[in-house]
């Protein structure tokens, strides 16, 4: 039975969590940051009001259904195309779904909520939290992540270590490098100065791989990317991105299962090639016939083509 989900999204294959299903709990490009690196564009909504921006028993409902379909995955992974923090009953959620699953829940965000004791307390019952942290200075965290105005990286640093301190499960936390702006020795002494501090479990350093939102933004030289990896002794994801592994539905066509992964994704062409058991030049077609129609946007970015949803915000 072919079942369309609102929240829901995926399985899609992920760096760190293997085959993970994406609940999304906020409406898209919601978020306290408009970080110059955002794979879906600038922040649209920009808020730092947590709330309930749909019925959390609706969320809970198709969580329950795919979990009814008994198709198979790794982690439920809240993310959202924007802060997903931000939805103001995150911790029901999470809580009611462990009582539906033993599968592990993971969140990712930018944990700048974190110096918030009620998001910090929803958290509590995830298993894995994946915060990110690109910059140790106000300065620089308003360069790359353009936060609304009452954020300090300061408190957020505070928070992060406060979460720490209550949280039993694990913290893998993620630096994004940007080519001049965060990729410095010196800023990087700082991040990890502060990772010192934190006690995460493990840190990912990355790379903006998919079109950015600013089209200045730059991936640093991947010595330099090796070198902050040793610094910082982390793993890293950069370049790393799976090319196969988005779970195709045989009750639906090609092109409604592309767009529906696009909308929350960018696609390398490489990947929607991987995807489909077609010939090649038959999948190609397909793309530029999408993109004739308006469904499907082309875009080259460090030297690769992506294919997206035209309905992205994502220049
Ligand atoms: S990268 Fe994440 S934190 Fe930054 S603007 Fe996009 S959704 Fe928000």
């Amino acid at each position: 039975m072919k079942v369309n989900y609102k929240y829901l999204f995926g399985p899609v294959p992920s760096r760190r969590l293997g085959q993970s299903l994406g609940v999304s709990p906020i409406p898209p490009k919601t978020c306290n940051y408009s970080c110059v690196y955002c794979q879906i564009g600038r922040t649209t909504h920009f808020t730092n009001i947590r709330q309930d921006f749909f019925p959390k028993e609706e969320i809970l409902e198709e969580i329950r259904s795919y979990i009814e379909s008994s198709i198979n995955f790794d982690y439920i992974t809240f993310v959202g195309e924007g802060e997903p923090t931000l939805c103001k009953s995150l911790g029901w959620i999470i809580r009611s779904t462990k009582e539906l699953t033993d599968k592990p829940i993971a969140v990712i965000t930018n944990g700048a909520l974190l110096y918030d004791l009620e998001t910090r307390n929803d958290l509590l019952a995830a298993d894995v939290i994946l915060p990110t942290l690109d910059a140790t200075t106000q300065e620089l965290f308003k360069k790359i992540n353009r936060p609304i105005k009452e954020l300090t990286i300061d408190k957020i640093i505070q928070g992060m270590q406060d979460f720490r301190s209550e949280f039993q499960g694990q913290i893998w936390m993620e630096v994004m490098l940007v080519k001049g702006l965060n990729d410095t020795s010196d800023t990087i002494s700082k991040i990890n100065a502060v990772l010192d501090k934190l006690g995460c479990d493990r840190v990912y350093v990355n790379v903006p791989i998919r079109p950015p939102a600013e089209n200045w933004v730059k991936i640093p030289d991947k010595n330099r990317v090796l070198e902050i990896c040793n610094e910082l002794n982390a793993y890293n994801i950069a370049h790393y991105e799976s090319i196969q592994g988005f779970q195709i539905r045989d009750d639906e066509d090609m092109e409604s299962q592309i767009l529906k992964i696009t909308t929350r994704h960018p696609l390398r062409e490489s990947q929607i090639l991987a995807m489909f058991d077609l010939p090649s030049q038959d999948i190609i077609q397909l793309l530029h016939d999408m993109s004739k129609k308006g469904k499907l946007k082309r875009v080259i970015h460090n030297k690769q083509i992506f294919w997206l949803n035209a309905n992205s915000k994502i220049k």
